[in-house]
């Protein structure tokens, strides 16, 4: 059989495939991660607005000036960083097409990619379009912090990028600066451009976010990349965007052009108005999301399942190996016929055996919801036989 996809290999995203596994059968879907409340009211009232306003035509390729705008302030406010909105500042369709964006636009074919393991699946799909090599580098359970000599012997004379994502998916760890110190001093010892994934930025619970772009000398370096969708509960909107020197901006927003051309344009004053106007609903997002994720932690470990700590993110981890499984996705297949849940497997998130044991639940569903998954698991016969 002839090979004709630059895809071959990687197969379909889980994610998708999970979220139809829990219709197909009725079952609580603690697997993709999306909220089941939608953001601020007064914020998705602007949207409309913005839509019988006029709004309709082609925005500009890096993104309406608004938007733009108020993605700087953001940095400034947050962070003390300044971006030129112009030249340092670009909206994508969701920090995914950012992701894609960045590496089609920077990536030559054989540069290598060190990657934090275990990865969202889009990065690997993504690199493998670029042309790029991955280096995958592995936090591993129990706690999934990032070990510097591992991050250190991934880099090689070949390697041109780090793909960071901090708060991580699917461990929630949350990398301390001390962590980002050690990145930092490697990026720069080995001339490295950083490729951030920060779309949890705000939802940590009660451990501070720091960018790597905040670093000495990492600014020029670092291609910062987040959204609206995670932070105001509207992961639908498919708002984005990258922030970082005006040569990485404009290296992705060259192969933006070539993707969506632009944006959605009637959705991006109102992000506006969210990122200037209703910048408490994060921290009360993040507060709330910190007593959910207690709920389902403990809850998950009074069933037997050894559960991490998550530090930010939507997502736990549990090793199914107390149960007796050694496979991930031979689980989480069972789990909707034994118990009327879905979770997702991890293994497909790893070059390396390391997350065969491991499934993730979101815990970012409303209280009633994560109780029904719980009181459904406990009635449920959860063992291998
Ligand atoms: N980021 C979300 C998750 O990890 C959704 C990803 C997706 O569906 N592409 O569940």
């Amino acid at each position: 059989m002839r090979t004709v996809s630059r895809l071959a290999g990687i197969p379909p995203t889980i994610f998708a495939t999970m979220s139809a596994l829990a219709v197909r059968t009725g079952s609580v879907n603690l697997g993709q991660g999306f909220p089941d409340v939608d953001g601020p009211a007064e914020v998705i009232a602007r949207a409309g607005a913005a839509l019988s306003e006029g709004h309709n035509q082609y925005a500009p390729g890096a993104g309406l000036p608004v938007l733009r705008e108020a993605i700087a302030r953001h940095q400034q406010r947050h962070y003390g960083l300044s971006p030129d909105p112009d030249t340092e500042v670009a909206v994508t369709t969701g920090c995914t097409e950012a992701i894609a964006a960045a590496l089609l636009g920077l990536v030559e074919p054989g540069d290598e990619i060190v990657v934090l393991e275990p990865y969202y699946d889009s990065y690997v799909a993504m690199i493998q379009m670029a042309g790029g090599v991955r280096r995958p580098v592995t936090l591993h359970a129990p706690d999934f912090r990032l070990d510097p000599a591992a991050l250190r012997a991934a880099i090689t004379p070949g390697t041109r990028f780090l793909l960071l994502n901090t708060p991580h998916n699917p461990t929630g760890t949350v990398l301390t600066r001390a962590e980002l110190e050690d990145v930092a001093r490697l990026a720069i010892e080995h001339d490295l451009i950083v490729i951030t994934d920060e779309v949890y930025e705000h939802l940590t619970f009660g451990v501070p976010h720091v960018p790597l772009a905040t670093l000495p000398g990492m600014w020029e370096r670092t291609l910062t990349l987040s959204s609206l969708g995670k932070s105001y509960s509207l992961t639908g909107w498919k708002i984005g965007w990258a922030t970082g020197p005006a040569d990485l901006v404009g290296a992705l927003v060259s192969a933006k052009q070539w993707l969506t051309y632009t944006s959605g344009a009637p959705l991006q004053p109102a992000a506006a108005y969210a990122l200037d106007e209703a910048g408490g609903f994060p921290a009360e997002l993040a507060a709330d999301l910190a007593a959910r994720r207690d709920l389902l932690c403990e809850g998950l470990a009074a069933l037997g399942l050894a559960v991490n700590h998550p530090e930010g993110s939507y997502f736990a981890i549990t090793d199914i190996g107390s149960l007796g499984w050694a496979d991930g996705h031979e689980f989480a297949l069972a789990l909707p016929e034994r118990a009327g849940v879905v979770a997702i497997p991890t293994q497909g998130f790893y070059d390396s055996d390391a997350g065969r044991h491991l499934v993730r639940w979101t815990f970012c569903k409303q209280p009633a919801v994560l109780e029904e998954a719980l009181a459904r698991l406990g009635k449920a016969d959860l063992r291998k036989h």
